[in-house]
C-alpha cells in the first residue's frame, strides 16, 4: 500500500536571555556545574519566583514574526513528572493559555513555497542535566540549565516529507537568529526539535498515530531519524500490525529510533495553573514596543542585500546568515561611505575580506577589529595606498598584534608602490629573466601577460599597484 507521510514538529528554543526565567541566575552554556544556581532554580521550598521580562519581550517579538495572535492575558502552569534533573518536580510551563497562538511561517521559494500554520508558542523553563560520561557507578546532576528561559513552537501536522520539515526547521531557526532571540545552536542544545511523525492511506484525511522522535541535535540526524521511521513504521502497517503511540529515541550510533517511553496523555501531567505566578498580561504597549524592535526577516534581507550592495546571491547568503556579521558588514560599508565612497564601490572588497579572509583568521573576528577599521583599510585600498594582496597581511597583523591599521602598513613598509621608475625597474628585471615569454607576447600570445603581472607582483613583494603594473606593462611589452 502506499502510504503518505504526516509530520509536525516541536521545537524548543533557548531564549538569549542574560538571566534565568524566574530567578536571577547567569544563562552562559558551559560554566563548571551548579555554579549558576539559587534557591528558586534548586526547586527550595518556600521560595518565590518572578517572570523575566526580557523572555516575555523575546516571546512577543517572535510570535509577532511568526504572524501569531498574542494573547493578552496569558498564564503559566505546572507540568508534573519525576526526573533527576527535575529538582521542583514540575516544570513551570504554559498550558491552557499559551502566549502566542495561530502563526504560520513559509517555507521554499520561487513558486513553491509552502505555508507551515504554527499552532502554539509557549514559554516555559528548561530542565538540568544529568551527567553519566566518565563517571564509574554514579550519574551526576548538573542544574545550571535548569530554569532558563525556553520558546516551545508547535506546528500543525503540515508537513508532507523529511524533507520539508528540514526545510521547515531551517526557516524556523534563521527567523528566530535574525529576531535575536535564540543562537539556534543545535549542538549545544539552544535549538532542539522533536519530530511527530505518522503515516497514513495515500489520499485518506484521518490522521495515522504518531511517533514522537527525540534525542537529535543536528540538521543531518533530524533527516535521517525521519527516514528510519518511515521505514519502520512502513514495514509495520503492511505486515498488518498497528503503529503503536509511542515516543522513540534516536540512536545515532545504530542509526536506528528504539522505543523511550509509551504515550504520555495530559492528564498524567497533571497540570494546573501555576499559584506562585501572577497571570501574564501583556499590553498594547508591550506589543507596539515589540514591534518596534522587530528586526528584519532573513529573505527581505538576503534580497537587500543584493540589490543595495550589489552583492551576488551567494555573499548575500553567507553574510546574512548570521545577523551580527550581517550588521558589521553594514558598519564597515557604512565606514567607507561617509569619506564619499558608493555602496556598490566598497561593497564587494569588504564582503570578500568578511566572508573569506577574516572567518579564516580568527572565528569571532568582530569582536577583535572595530568595523571603523575595515572601512579604514577599504578607504585606503581605494585612494591606491595599499593593494588588494596586501590587505589579507594586513589583517593578519591586526589580529596578532592588536595595532591599528594605520600603525601596520607604516610600520611593515606595506605601503603600495606606484611610483612609475620603481615599477619599470621591477618590470625590466621580469621581463630580462624571461625573454622566451617576451617573445611569446611579441608574436601574438596575449595569454602570457597573465604571466607578467604575475611575476611583477611577487617581485615587489605584492606592494606593486596593480592597474599601473598593468599599464606599465602593456607599454614595456609593445616597446
Ligand atoms: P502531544 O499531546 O503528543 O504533544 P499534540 O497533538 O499536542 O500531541 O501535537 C504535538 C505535535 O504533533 C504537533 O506538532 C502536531 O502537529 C503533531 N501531530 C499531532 N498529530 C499528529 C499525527 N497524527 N501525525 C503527525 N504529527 C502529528
Ligand atoms: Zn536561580
Ligand atoms: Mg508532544
Amino acid at each position: 500500500m502506499a502510504y503518505e507521510v504526516v509530520i509536525g514538529l516541536e521545537v524548543h528554543a533557548q531564549l538569549l536571555t542574560a538571566s534565568k526565567m524566574f530567578c536571577g541566575c547567569g544563562t552562559a552554556f558551559g560554566a563548571a556545574p551548579n555554579t549558576q544556581t539559587c534557591p528558586v532554580c534548586l526547586g527550595m521550598p518556600g521560595v518565590l519566583p518572578v517572570i523575566n521580562r526580557k523572555a516575555v519581550e523575546f516571546a512577543v517579538r517572535t510570535g509577532l514574526a511568526l504572524h501569531c495572535t498574542i494573547a493578552p492575558m496569558n498564564r503559566f502552569a505546572r507540568k508534573h513528572y519525576f526526573y533527576p534533573d527535575l529538582p521542583k518536580n514540575y516544570q513551570v510551563s504554559q498550558y491552557e493559555l499559551p502566549i502566542c497562538e495561530h502563526g504560520w511561517l513559509e517555507i521554499g521559494q520561487n513558486g513553491t513555497s509552502k505555508r507551515v500554520r504554527i499552532r502554539r508558542a509557549h514559554l516555559e523553563e528548561d530542565a538540568g542535566k544529568n551527567l553519566h560520561a566518565g563517571i564509574a557507578g554514579a550519574s551526576h546532576v548538573d542544574l545550571n540549565r535548569a530554569g532558563t528561559p525556553l520558546l516551545e513552537i508547535v506546528t500543525e501536522p503540515d508537513m508532507g516529507s523529511p524533507d520539508e520539515a528540514v526545510a521547515y526547521l531551517k526557516t524556523l531557526r534563521d527567523i528566530l537568529v535574525s529576531q535575536k532571540v535564540c543562537d539556534g545552536n543545535m549542538e549545544e542544545g539552544s535549538f532542539r526539535c522533536e519530530p511527530n511523525l505518522s503515516l497514513r492511506p495515500a489520499g485518506s484525511k484521518e490522521l495515522g498515530t504518531k511517533v514522537e522522535l527525540k534525542n537529535i541535535n543536528s540538521f543531518k540526524f533530524v533527516k535521517a531519524a525521519m527516514e528510519y521511521e518511515i521505514k519502520r513504521q512502513t514495514k509495520v502497517l503492511d505486515e498488518g500490525g498497528k503503529v503503536v503511540q509511542e515516543t522513540r529515541l534516536w540512536d545515532t550510533e545504530k542509526g536506528e529510533t528504539a522505543v523511550m517511553r509509551s504515550k504520555e496523555e495530559a492528564h498524567d501531567y497533571r497540570y494546573f495553573p501555576d499559584p506562585d505566578l501572577v497571570p501574564l498580561r501583556i499590553t498594547e504597549e508591550m506589543i507596539a514596543e515589540a514591534r518596534k524592535s522587530l528586526q528584519e526577516l532573513p529573505e527581505a534581507k538576503h534580497k537587500r542585500f543584493v540589490s543595495e550592495f550589489g552583492l551576488t546571491e551567494q555573499t548575500a547568503a553567507v553574510l546574512t546568515a548570521n545577523p551580527v556579521v550581517a550588521d558589521y558588514f553594514v558598519a564597515s560599508v557604512t565606514a567607507v561611505c561617509t569619506s564619499g565612497a558608493s555602496k556598490t564601490d566598497v561593497s564587494r572588497d569588504i564582503a570578500n575580506w568578511i566572508t573569506v579572509d577574516l572567518p579564516g583568521l580568527a572565528k569571532d573576528f568582530w569582536t577583535h577589529i572595530p568595523a571603523g577599521e575595515i572601512g579604514e583599510l577599504s578607504a585606503l585600498k581605494r585612494k591606491g595606498e595599499i593593494s588588494g594582496p596586501i590587505v589579507k597581511a594586513v589583517l593578519e597583523e591586526r589580529l596578532k598584534t592588536g595595532k591599528s591599521v594605520a600603525e601596520i602598513i607604516k610600520a611593515k613598509g606595506l605601503v603600495q608602490v606606484s611610483d612609475e621608475g620603481a615599477l619599470e625597474k621591477i618590470i625590466d628585471e621580469v621581463m630580462a629573466k624571461n625573454p622566451q615569454q617576451v617573445a611569446q607576447y611579441k608574436s601574438g600570445k596575449e595569454a602570457v601577460f597573465g604571466f607578467f603581472v604575475g611575476q611583477v607582483m611577487k617581485a615587489s613583494g605584492g606592494k606593486a599597484n596593480p592597474a599601473k603594473v598593468n599599464e606599465l606593462l602593456k607599454r614595456k611589452l609593445t616597446q
